[in-house]
Formats: C-alpha cells, structure tokens, sequence
C-alpha cells in the first residue's frame, strides 16, 4: 500500500516537496495484536491544521514527527479485524492519516453508518468541521434569533456549516469568502442572507464599506475562521457586547511575520466591550456525542446542505492540500482512494 510522510517541514508556502509518497508493507493478518483492526481507506480528510503540525512552532499540539506517516482523519472500510466490535466490511472513521491502509486499535475508531449517509460525510459535516461549527455556534457565540452573525472562509467546511445552523436558529447571516462563485454558491444553496466577496476589493476601505453594507445593524456575532485584514474589517463593525467564537487565523498559517496579523480596529474590542473566546474542538469531546446526534438529525432530514471537493488517489494529496490553504476548495477538500 502507499502512504504519505513528511519529508520537510516548510519554510512559508507548503510546496510538493515537504511531502514524500512511499511504498510500505502491512504485516500479515496473523501477527494483528488483540483488538487491533486492519482498515482500507476510501477518503482523507484535508484540514488546515495540518499545515501548524508541519511546522515546529510550538503549539497546542505536538509537531508532526519527519519521514513519518502525515497525520490526518480517514473514512475507510475494515479488511481484518482482532477486535470483538468491528468486523470486515464496517465503516469506520478515524486518524489513520495519508495512507492507503493502516492498523488500528480498535478503541481508536468510530463505527459509522454509510447506509443513511455517504461515507464521506464523517469528515465533513459529521466530523471534526461540524463539530466545529457547532461548538462555535451553541457553546462560545449561543446564538438567537434576529441576531445578525458574520462568518468567514463561509463556503469552507466549517463555515459553511456555522452559517446554515445560525440560519436554523433565526439569525441573519453574512458570509465572507473569496470570489464570485463562492458568493453565490453560499447565499443560493447554503441560503445565507448576504456574501461579501474579499477578492473583488483591492483595498481595506472598500471591503469594510461592502461588509457595512451587508451588516446595516452591525455584528452581534463573529464566527472568525480566517484572521489578518478579514478579521480586521468584521471588527470594524462590532456592535456593543459582541461576541466572537476565534476558530481559525487561516489567513497567517504560512506567514513568515507575525506582522501579517496586526489589526487596526483591535480597539473596538475594548469600545464595543466584546468577548472573545477561542477554541480548540478536540479538547470538547464531551460536547462531540451531543453535536454529532444533533448534526446527524439535521443531516438526515436535509436541513443541511454540503459540497465536497474531491482529489483522486494519494498522490493527489499534496496538491490539494496546497490549494486548500489558497482557497482552492469550495466546501470540504477529500481525497479518494
Ligand atoms: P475550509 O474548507 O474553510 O478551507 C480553508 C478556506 O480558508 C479556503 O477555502 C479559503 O476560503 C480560506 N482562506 C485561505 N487562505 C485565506 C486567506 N489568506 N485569506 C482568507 N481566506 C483564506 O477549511 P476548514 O473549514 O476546515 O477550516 C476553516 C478554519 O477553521 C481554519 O482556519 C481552520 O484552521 C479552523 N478550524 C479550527 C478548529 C478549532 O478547533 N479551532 C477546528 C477546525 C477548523 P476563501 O476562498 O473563501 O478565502
């Protein structure tokens, strides 16, 4: 089978060549341990976060290890199994990382149902992104009707998931994501109320006026994904006792300087007298069963809707996480194997 590993970590831009495609051998199926299961991945999940734990910079996780397998969320089907619980054929989902095929411990696996929903969808909405969103959304901004949210990278995984369950709840909701087709993708099929497209202004001023004009009473909630000049605007227009769920600073991941991140309206931070909170998902997981039934209800009754980008094959990975972290992605970047 093949597997990806870390080759080098990157200096700013991640580059095909911080990866390195390998051809491994799984040992045979007598010498699997108790509990441990063999799987075959069908999709990779790509995250953002994998671009921090390619790099050393201290974190709240530890750097990915060099010339080992890349770490990431997999959806996959079980080949062999010394584990009473999991048997071939069963769906699962788990952190197998860039590869074909892995061995696991069953413990580590979650058991899904790829009858009443596509296999994929446990990396998107019914996986870490959805999780996410709902975190954001229920535990940190506790949204409510009329009031108005401002989410960013808004046709992305989470964002595009934060946007439709502010909608269910009744709030009006402003996405900001790069380019025409986004916009129009987020507002038409995800039904938020307004997009505004970063990529049409060439400067600060104007993408602040076209983000006040598609916030007339302001924001009372900021779902920020991004960071830099996008999380800059959205502060400009704060409304008193704002809240903000921090999520992501996708923005400055590959930046060199921390200086790509300075703020000029930070102040209303202060004026507006906001809070801010950030977090973390996967230190929430006493929240996971609960949002993942929630998520799971909604899903099956369509009330959610979601768009997959999918690469074919391993060796398709790099590329496509390089354009995820440009925006290349409009929903959930996958690859399939
Ligand atoms: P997405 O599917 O949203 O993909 C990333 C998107 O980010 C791109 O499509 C792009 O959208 C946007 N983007 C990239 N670079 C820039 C830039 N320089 N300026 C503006 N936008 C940019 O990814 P996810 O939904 O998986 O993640 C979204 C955010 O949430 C990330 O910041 C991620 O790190 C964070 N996250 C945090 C978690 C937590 O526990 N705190 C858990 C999961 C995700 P566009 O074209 O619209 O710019």
């Amino acid at each position: 089978y093949q597997r990806i590993v870390l080759a080098a970590r990157p200096r700013g831009q991640v580059a095909p060549e911080n990866f390195r495609l390998e051809t491994a051998t799984l040992p045979t199926i007598d010498d699997l341990k108790i509990n441990e299961v063999v799987i075959k991945n069908h999709y990779l999940s790509l995250d953002p976060y994998m671009r921090g734990r390619m790099s050393k910079a201290k974190s709240y996780a530890e750097p990915q290890a060099l010339d080992q397998t890349m770490i990431g969320a997999t959806a996959g089907q079980v080949v062999a199994s010394r584990h009473a619980d999991f048997l071939p054929g069963d769906y699962v989902s788990g952190m197998l990382g860039w590869t074909e095929m892995a061995i696991e411990d069953g413990a580590a696996l979650r058991k899904v149902d790829a009858v009443i929903l596509p296999l994929s969808v446990y990396l998107s909405v019914l996986g870490m992104p959805g999780v996410t969103a709902w975190y954001g959304i229920h535990r940190i901004l506790q949204a409510k009707a009329g009031q108005t949210l401002v989410v960013s990278a808004a046709g992305g995984a989470v964002g595009s998931v934060v946007g439709q369950l502010a909608k269910l709840i009744g709030c009006r909701v402003v996405g900001i994501a790069g380019g025409e087709q986004k916009c129009a993708y987020i507002v038409d099929e995800l039904g938020f109320d307004s997009c505004v497209d970063y990529k049409k202004f060439a400067s600060e001023e104007e993408l602040t006026d076209s983000l006040a004009a598609a916030t007339p009473d302001g924001i009372d909630l900021l779902f920020e994904n991004v960071g830099g000049r996008i999380f800059d605007a959205s502060l400009a227009r704060l409304n008193p006792y704002a809240k903000i769920a921090l999520c992501g600073m996708i923005a400055g991941y590959s930046a060199n300087s921390d200086n790509a991140q300075a703020l000029k309206n930070s102040g209303k931070l202060l004026t507006m007298r906001a809070t801010l909170q950030g977090f973390i998902v996967t230190e929430h997981m006493d929240v996971w069963p609960q949002a993942l039934a929630e998520l799971t209800e909604l899903m099956v009754a369509k009330k959610l809707h979601y768009k997959e980008m999918i690469a074919q094959g391993l060796a398709a990975a790099p590329n496509a996480f390089i354009g995820l972290l440009s925006g290349k992605n409009l929903g959930k970047q996958l690859v399939r194997f």
